[in-house]
């Protein structure tokens, strides 16, 4: 399918409009009488604004995304221990986030890195959470995996490494839990839908979409966000749309103005990464600020956006 697909024209009558998402119908197609075009439907037709015009608001542990309010997500990249998730989670706490993130399990480049605490992890971020009231969000690598974590998470992040990943899309579309999808680092927006698609037809209606950077041909920042990619994302579906700045750059002194940017474009929120010592981090220490620096961003936010009630 190409991208065109992602701008279905409007019907057009009697005049051939070759290659704009619109295909013949009627007569014509049999090949004698009046040409009618027909428009074609996106081919992610549940998460389509088409569809579904107005905005979906999905529910975490209590908190909405989609509402307008911007819903901004911090902790660590990978929960190292019980002491470091209950303090983070403090801290974020007390700066107005709405909820609590923590790797347990963690897709790393190399095997050689670390891979996260699994289980122990799960269990001390579930705690931080609820000592917090912070709802907790974390990625899930495998289908085996998803009722566990479901036990413990109330928003299932599938990571850009797995946005392709079919047979863990089809387990977590039968999952109670809402769903992060984050973009895979290649995948186009229309794959990107399509992802979402294989939750929404499976039978899950909770789905949140989360840019992260894409890979492109500049190195300088770790990856490339596509902030046009979010306001068209809004445009063409009606799932919340995060941005996820600590990705999207890779580098801290980003953080702040990329996220005041997506708060800007109309993002429905922020997954940030924040570590109570970055330069101690096990994982993406260069990316994640300190919870000062969390707090001075929290309050700009809150001065530009989340007070002017955007
Ligand atoms: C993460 O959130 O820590 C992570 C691994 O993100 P991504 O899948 O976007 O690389
Ligand atoms: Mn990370």
């Amino acid at each position: 399918m190409s991208s065109r697909a992602l701008h279905p024209e409007v019907v057009t009558a009697g005049r051939v409009a070759r290659g704009r998402g619109v295909r013949r119908a009627g007569p014509a197609a049999a090949g004698g009488g009046p040409v009618v075009l027909v428009k074609q439907a996106p081919p992610f037709r549940m998460a389509s604004r088409e569809a579904h015009p107005e905005d979906s608001i999905v529910a975490a542990g209590g908190v909405e995304i989609g509402t307008g309010r911007l819903v901004v997500m911090a902790g660590p990249c990978s929960v190292e221990s019980r002491q470091q998730i209950r303090e983070t989670a403090r801290r974020v706490k007390a700066s107005g986030a709405d909820m609590l993130r923590g790797g347990a399990y963690k897709p790393r480049t190399s095997p050689y890195d670390f891979q996260g605490l699994g289980r122990k992890a799960l269990a001390w971020l579930a705690e931080a959470g609820r000592e917090s009231g912070l709802p907790v969000v974390t990625e899930v690598l495998s289908p085996e995996d998803v009722e566990l974590v479901a036990e413990h998470a109330d928003l299932l992040q599938v990571g850009a490494r797995n946005m392709q990943n079919y047979a863990l899309l089809r387990r977590l579309a039968t999952a109670t839990k809402p769903v992060l999808l984050k973009r895979g680092p290649s995948a186009t927006i229309q794959e990107w839908l399509l992802a979402a698609e294989y939750l929404l037809s499976g039978g899950n209606p909770q789905v949140v979409l989360c840019e992260r950077g894409i890979r492109t041909f500049e190195t300088a920042t770790r990856n490339t966000l596509d902030l046009a990619g979010v306001a068209l994302a809004k445009q063409l579906t009606h799932l919340p749309v995060i941005v996820d700045p600590s990705h999207a750059t890779g580098k801290r002194a980003l953080v702040a103005p990329v996220s005041r940017a997506a708060a800007a474009i109309g993002a429905d929120g922020l997954l940030i990464e924040v570590h109570p010592c970055p330069g101690r981090a096990l994982s993406d220490g260069e990316q994640s600020l300190d919870p000062g620096e969390f707090a001075e961003l929290m309050a700009t936010l809150r001065e530009r956006t989340i007070g002017a009630g955007v």
